[in-house]
Parts: C-alpha cells; structure tokens; sequence
C-alpha cells in the first residue's frame, strides 16, 4: 500500500491543457473518487498516474518514490480502464492469474487468490471460459479480478461498473466497498455514477476543465459546494438553480417575494435549494407551482413543477396525492438554500 501524491500535474496537448496544475496527496489505504462532466481531465489523471501518460509538468510521487521517470510496469499500480482489455486466448482463470505469474508467485497462492477473486466477483461457473464466451458484464467482472488478484500498491479504476446491468452494478459496488475494507488498498476511481461517488469515496475530488473545483468528503462536498458548478453536479436530482433579487428583506422571483433576513449584500444571485427543501406547505406557502410531470419511484415522488416559467425538482412523499395541473403550495427551507455569485458562480451562502 501507499499514498499517492500530486503536485501541479499539467498535462497539455498541443497548445490546450487536458489537466492543468492538479494537486492532491491521497493517504495510505484510501479511496478517492474523481468526477466531473465529460472531458473534465479525469482518464488523463488516471492515466498519468498509471504512466500511460506523461506529465508536461509536475511531480508525481507513490509513496516516497518520486515516479515520473518510472515505466508504468514498474509503478506497482493495476488499472481497470472502461474498455478492459482480457488476453483473448486465456481462459478466465488464466487471464486473472496473469499479473501473478509475471511475478513468478507460486502456483497454490495463485490458485488460491483466483478462486477467492472469482468467489468475491461472482464468476466461479466461469473460470474455464475464453473471453468471447462471456457476456460484456462478465468480461468487465474479470478484468476487475485480474486486477484485484495482483494485490497491487495503487488501484486505478476507470469508470469500472459502467457495462454492467443496474442490479449487478449495486452488487459488484457493494463488494468493491467491502473488498476494501478488507484489503485497504489506495484505490482512486473515476465515475460519471452519483451513487458511487457518494457512497465509495473516503474524498471526492471534483473536476471541472481541468481543474480542481473541490476535494471533501461525500457530505463535505453535498452540504458545502464551494460553487455553483459543484452544487448542481453532485445530487440527483440535481439542485434547483433560480436567479433571483435579494431586496435585503426578500428575495424575488418574478413576481413572488420570499421574506428572508440574511446577512447579505443586496443584489441579483442564483439561489440554489435541493429537491428535499421544496416543502410542499398548505399552511405557509411562499408561492404556488404547477404541476408538470410526475415520477413515482416508490419510496418517494419526484416532481417537475413550474414556477415564473422555471421548471423545478421536487421530492415527495408517495403519500402525496397529486396529478399533472394541480397547484401546489410552495415553501424553501431557508436554512437550506445556498445563493452563488452570477459572474463567479461562488458560493457566498
Ligand atoms: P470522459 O468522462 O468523457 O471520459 P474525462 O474527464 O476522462 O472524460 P479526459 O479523457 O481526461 O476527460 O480528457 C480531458 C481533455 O483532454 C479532453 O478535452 C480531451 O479531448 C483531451 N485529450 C485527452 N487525451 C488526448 C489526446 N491524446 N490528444 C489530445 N487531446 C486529448
């Protein structure tokens, strides 16, 4: 196991930077997370990391090892990219034994190791198999294995779920966690997945551009978003967004006006307010939306509803009986709201 550092990673392409002064020292054992909108930088940190790419400037340290330099088999770090790779000619349990062999381990650990990686994964009826006889969720479950069984100093995960069905892909995420637990290797892991986000990561590192926007824990990151950008990326449904003027008493949104007495300058700012503190509040309501989608997911109801053309998300009790049209009675927990500066998109509250 080791810790994993970086300090001011740029890499650039051409004249553009893919990945631009990127700091950040994940201790020993840890499982960070990477996310961000699509072309963001993550794979290029990732991959940076593994060595499949070379740092423009930077330094890049594994434990004490300063790794620049270092070849990429010889960083000790196993990766698990979107399009996993398996050796077409092995069978299942030889492509996990692999990596093993390589380091000439002896035959009963490695024997050993497959078997518990397989029983772990779920791919034990497999081991026999050739990769084409395996499904696409199958062949991603395998390259995890091969990946695992190595035991390596640094886990590279990249987007590593993502051909899996949703049912295996909350089964083989809850072993990932578990498998961690137990082995405690640094892992960091790329993903587009809200839930795994929140509920893998030791830190979530949110990337935007190529840059850092703001690294913390799940709850760090949901309850105190540095900027609009990072509030409304985490969170599904995501955070509503509505600009509105901040009289000094009130806040307004087209017409409406919201009493609120904040230590803030007057002004015009987005309010953020998650889809949890929209209250629905016949007794005390702020203003009224219409209705205009409804999804019913079982332990809750999400809503669409408009307010001054605006569509907002709403969460809500399945108890809640409502149809397409109603008018419904509207409050915002104001202990809850965030306002963000329009130009910087910064949160000042
Ligand atoms: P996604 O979520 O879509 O996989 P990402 O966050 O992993 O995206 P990267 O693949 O790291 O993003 O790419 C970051 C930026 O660098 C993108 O703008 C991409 O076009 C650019 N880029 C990546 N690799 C190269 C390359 N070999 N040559 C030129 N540009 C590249």
């Amino acid at each position: 196991m080791a810790t994993v550092q970086l300090d001011g990673i740029t890499r650039r392409f051409s004249k553009s930077a893919a990945i631009e002064d990127i700091s950040f020292k994940i201790p020993d054992g840890e499982f960070w997370v990477l996310v961000g909108p699509s072309g963001c930088g993550k794979s290029t940190i990732l991959r940076t990391i593994a060595g499949l790419e070379t740092a423009t400037s930077g330094n890049l340290y594994i434990g004490d090892r300063l790794v620049n330099q270092v070849p990429a088999r010889q960083r000790d770090v196993s990766m698990v990219f979107q399009n996993y790779a398996l050796y077409p000619h092995m069978s299942v349990a030889e492509n996990i034994a692999f990596g093993l062999k390589m380091r000439q381990v002896e035959a009963s650990t490695i024997q050993a190791r497959v078997e518990t990686v397989a029983r772990i994964l779920e791919i034990s009826h497999l081991l026999d198999r050739k990769p084409r006889q395996l499904s696409g969720g199958q062949q991603q479950r395998v390259a995890l294995g091969r990946a695992i069984a190595r035991q390596p100093q640094v886990f590279l995960l990249d987007e590593p779920l993502s051909n899996l069905d949703a049912q295996l892909r909350d089964g083989t995420r809850t072993e990932l966690k578990q498998l961690h637990q137990q082995v405690g290797i640094t892992t960091i892991y790329v993903t587009h997945d809200q839930v795994e986000a929140m509920t893998l990561a030791d830190q979530i590192v949110v990337l935007d551009r190529g840059r850092i926007q703001q690294i913390g824990t799940p709850q760090q990151i949901y309850d105190r978003p540095v900027n609009r950008m990072v509030a409304t990326f985490l969170g599904s449904p995501p955070m509503n967004l509505i600009p509105v003027t901040f009289t000094g008493a009130e806040f307004r949104i087209g017409n409406h006006a919201i009493p609120a007495s904040l230590n803030v300058v007057p002004g015009q700012y987005d309010l953020g307010i998650r889809p949890e503190h929209i209250v629905i509040d016949a007794e005390n309501p702020y203003c009224f939306g219409t209705v205009s989608v409804i999804e019913p997911l079982g332990r809750e109801i999400l809503l669409r509803v408009m307010l001054e053309g605006r569509a907002l998300n709403l969460q809500a009790s399945p108890e809640l009986d409502v149809k397409v049209g109603d008018r419904l009675p509207l409050r915002f927990d104001l202990d809850r709201i965030f306002l963000f500066e329009l130009a910087s998109g910064s949160r000042i509250l």
